[in-house]
């Protein structure tokens, strides 16, 4: 048994449905199949719109169910598809599976999938196909696991299956870096669930973070490649298991990030301790931080996804009415540039090196983080394409 997942770009029009469905009966001949689909094309932008038409910030609950109707005319769609070349195949929401989810709407986890549908409709069926994206929660209620959350949807089936998961694209596999910031970059056989985790995390899109995460966790093995091609794509698995650890792997550009510098007269940790705890309490994740203090000033500053704009600005409201001296500024204009690389725990100099590269190309930061495995820079968005491609090539990505 495999778990199969097809992007959005995939199965944006008829046509590629059913070419996918051609595909299936093929692969149908051998092994039975679950098959996770996306949003055609860019359905879920277009539903965001028509929330945002109504409401700057909609009720997140029927946000949720506006949402989750994409992966639901995909599945019925390919069912049909399939039908009408003669392959026996059924489609099942997240409700009707058991996916069940925990947390908050929008933004979602997935803490159990039930087999027992699944199992009896392979029974009956070649093709089980599964909407992505979607949950069910406490209440019953449909939840959506995050933008690309069709990839968590795959991995978290896979894993309650016991089987592998192919992850299905527009690219070829994981590149070194995004092919369209660095057409040049190159794709990667292997690569660990560590270096892909921190990647995902960072910003390289092609797999949503939590995917891999589940991936580890439950030992599946994921591969990434292009839709119906026979391009060979990339292995995502144990560390162990790969003979080659590079110092840099990779790198990614996230430029869907916001900038947030909150300015305090005095000293006052207090203030910068309850200020976190607000935006905490908002469920809104944040990234690199760093506090700057004078004798006169405190500066505190930090980032987030720009998916968490909403719960940002109701977390910056509330600090507002409440500390009305601290001066609060939000910047969307940055970008996330990283570096991953395993063999990084043990090499010197990496820093070192980034500075460099960005100071002969004329490039300002304004933070720095670092993992074990990772070096990430906030950088003014027009500088974002530009420093990760004089990072690749002095890097030979
Ligand atoms: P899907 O709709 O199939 O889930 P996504 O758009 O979510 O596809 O992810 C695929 C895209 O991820 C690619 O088109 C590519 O531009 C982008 N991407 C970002 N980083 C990388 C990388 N390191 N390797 C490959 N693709 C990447
Ligand atoms: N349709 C959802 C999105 O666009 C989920 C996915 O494609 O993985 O984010
Ligand atoms: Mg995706």
């Amino acid at each position: 048994m495999k778990v199969l997942k097809f992007g959005g770009s995939s199965v944006a029009t008829i046509e590629k449905i059913q070419s996918i469905a051609a595909y299936l009966k093929e692969r149908a001949k051998q092994e039975k199949m679950v098959v996770v689909v996306s949003a055609m094309g860019k359905t879920t932008n277009h539903l965001i719109e028509l929330a945002h038409a109504i409401s700057a910030n909609p009720n997140q609950r029927e946000l949720d169910r506006l949402l989750s109707i994409g992966e639901q005319q995909t599945i019925a769609l390919l069912a049909m598809a399939l039908w009408e070349i003669e392959v026996p195949a059924v489609s099942l929401t997240a409700y009707q599976v058991g996916i069940r989810t925990t947390g908050y709407h929008t933004k979602s986890t997935i803490k159990q999938v039930e087999t027992e549908t699944l199992l009896d409709q392979l029974d009956s069926h070649e093709v089980v196909i599964v909407a992505g994206f979607q949950g069910i929660n406490y209440l019953n209620d449909i939840t959506t696991l995050g933008r690309g959350g069709s990839d968590t949807t795959a991995v978290a089936l896979a894993a309650a299956l016991g089987c592998d998961c192919e992850i299905y694209t527009d690219v070829a596999g994981i590149y070194t870096m995004d092919p369209r910031v660095y057409p040049q970059a190159k794709k990667i056989k292997e690569i660990s669930y560590y270096e892909m985790m921190e990647m995902a995390s960072l910003g390289s899109k092609v797999m949503e973070p939590r995917s891999v995460e589940l991936g580890q966790k439950y030992g599946v093995k994921i591969y990434v490649g292009k839709t119906l091609s026979d391009e060979e794509g990339t292995y995502i698995m144990n560390s162990e298991l790969i003979s080659e650890e590079k110092v840099i792997s990779a790198a990614s550009l996230n430029d869907k990030i916001i900038h947030v510098k909150l300015l305090q007269e005095g000293h006052e940790p207090s203030v910068v301790a309850h200020v976190f705890k607000v935006i905490s309490d908002h469920q809104v994740n944040v990234d690199v931080i760093t506090q700057h203090v004078t004798p006169l000033m405190t500066e505190v500053e930090f980032t987030c996804s720009q998916e968490e704009e909403a719960f940002l600005a109701e977390a910056m409201n509330q600090i507002k009415s409440e500390l009305p001296d601290l001066k609060v500024s939000l910047n969307t204009h940055v970008a996330k540039v990283s570096v991953v690389g395993i063999g990084m725990r043990h090499a010197v100099g990496v820093a070192a090196k980034i500075f460099q590269i960005l100071e002969e190309n004329h490039i300002e930061f304004k933070q720095v983080a670092t993992s074990e495995i990772s070096i990430s820079l906030i950088v003014d968005l027009d500088d974002g394409k530009k420093a990760c491609q004089a990072i690749c090539a002095a890097f030979d990505l």
